[in-house]
């Protein structure tokens, strides 16, 4: 349909998009949301079925180090996330991590009541704040603003600043390093959600002198649904802070079976019980991808794609109206329009082909994954967008019926 794009001829990454399992005619841009299958997990994952768990049996969790695994997935992790190793851990999920973290923050500022965060937060860590301010029921206040007033709003009464980097609705990125400074100058602990940072674009937790972080395993990270999440805690605040959830996995001497608690030195006291192992080979495997992958490389090209999205969007579809910042700078590697009927030009493009997906009320994402897309996969779909605005093919019944998952 559509000539090789000059921009594919000089691209570094082309060549990774074969470690990926694409389907035949599919254009994805959803990987934000769901990565795809890096071509190897399945053997790997046969591998551990059959080899590991039906051969070595209870051995394995020391033969094959399977009780090592959230830590060695972790290390593997902070590489992308600019994190030394031994401070990560793949872990739960990345609601039951924020938990933990903001948790082992407030009880670092007992004196402080006021948990900061913005509007353009995934709500699942505003909902896991508010259980957490009545669990503890110590008055505190979980206080939301808009995202460009955080910054002015980090007063002496906030205990801990928690933030989504990049806005999983528009890609809008907090300055990280910027807001984490301002939040330890009114002595404030700093926790940021890397759902849609870690391996989408370059982090530096170190640099950023972050204290907490967490993210997703199954986004860009391509580790499979539902994948283990991470867990980041700065090297320096390890030894002054427990998880709230005490499991034996956290403990110092799990096979002791003592009877008091005593938390592990280092970031595995985060851990709360035994590891899906299963769910956390996938992830590791899934990070083989990233071993030759510089992520300055991804930043490049994921500026370059959805810069090109905006162009051929905005010239060939004027219904639609660009709802993420216009400055790459400030974007992470997904952009957004918002178009009323929404939903349902999303469920046509699906039809064919060209998977995103939608977040209420009116917001047609798009996710830019360089692993696996080439600037001819957007220029080809938008071509398909174009088409199914001009003919109002989206306007028909069955794409107007909303799915359980949107
Ligand atoms: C996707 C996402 C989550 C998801 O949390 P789960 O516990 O994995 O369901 C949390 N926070 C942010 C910012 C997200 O984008």
């Amino acid at each position: 349909m559509t000539d090789r794009h000059p921009a594919d001829l000089t691209d570094v990454l082309a060549s990774k998009k074969e470690a990926f399992q694409l389907p035949e005619g599919v254009i994805y841009l959803d990987g934000n949301s769901l990565g795809v299958l890096p071509k190897h997990v399945p053997d790997r994952i046969a591998e551990v079925i059959s080899g590991e768990w039906g051969t070595s049996l209870i051995r394995a969790w020391n033969t094959h180090s399977w009780i090592d695994l959230p830590a060695r997935t972790g290390d593997r992790i902070a590489r992308l996330i600019g994190a030394p190793a031994g401070s990560v851990v793949a872990c739960d999920s990345t609601s039951v991590n924020v938990f933990k973290v903001l948790s082992a923050a407030l009880s670092l500022r007992p004196e402080r009541k006021v948990i900061l965060s913005d509007n353009g937060n995934f709500p699942t860590d505003l909902y896991v704040a508010s259980g957490l301010k009545l669990l503890l029921d110590k008055g505190h206040e979980l206080r939301i603003v808009d995202p460009q007033d955080v910054g002015a709003s980090i007063t002496a009464e906030v205990a801990a600043v928690m933030l989504t980097q990049v806005d999983y609705r528009t890609g809008r990125v907090h300055d990280m390093a910027d807001l984490t400074r301002r939040a330890h100058e009114a002595g404030a602990l700093a926790i940021w959600d890397l759902a849609h940072s870690a391996g989408a674009l370059p982090v530096d937790l170190t640099g950023a002198r972050a204290d907490f972080a967490v993210g997703c395993g199954y986004k860009y990270l391509n580790g499979g649904p539902g994948a283990p999440a991470f867990l980041y805690v700065a090297p320096d605040l390890q030894g002054r802070v427990t998880s709230p959830l005490t499991g034996w996995m956290g403990h110092e001497a799990p096979f002791a079976f003592d009877l008091d608690y005593r938390p592990v030195t280092g970031i595995s006291r985060m851990t709360v019980g035994t590891p899906a192992i299963l769910a956390l080979s996938a992830l590791h495997a899934a990070l083989d991808v990233f071993d030759d992958v510089d992520m300055a490389d991804i930043r490049r090209k994921s500026v370059s794609l959805s810069e090109l999205f905006i162009t051929e969007v905005e010239a060939k579809c004027p219904q639609l109206q660009l709802a993420s910042p216009r400055d790459p700078e400030a974007r992470g590697s997904q952009v957004s329009f918002r178009f009323e009927d929404g939903y349902a030009v999303m469920q046509a493009l699906i039809a064919r082909g060209v998977i995103g997906d939608f977040r209420a009320p009116d917001v047609m994402r798009f996710g830019f994954t360089p692993l696996y897309l080439s600037h001819r996969d957007i220029v080809e779909a938008v071509e398909i967008l174009r088409d199914i605005l001009e003919t109002q093919s989206w306007n028909r019944p069955e794409f107007r019926a909303r799915a359980k998952v949107t």
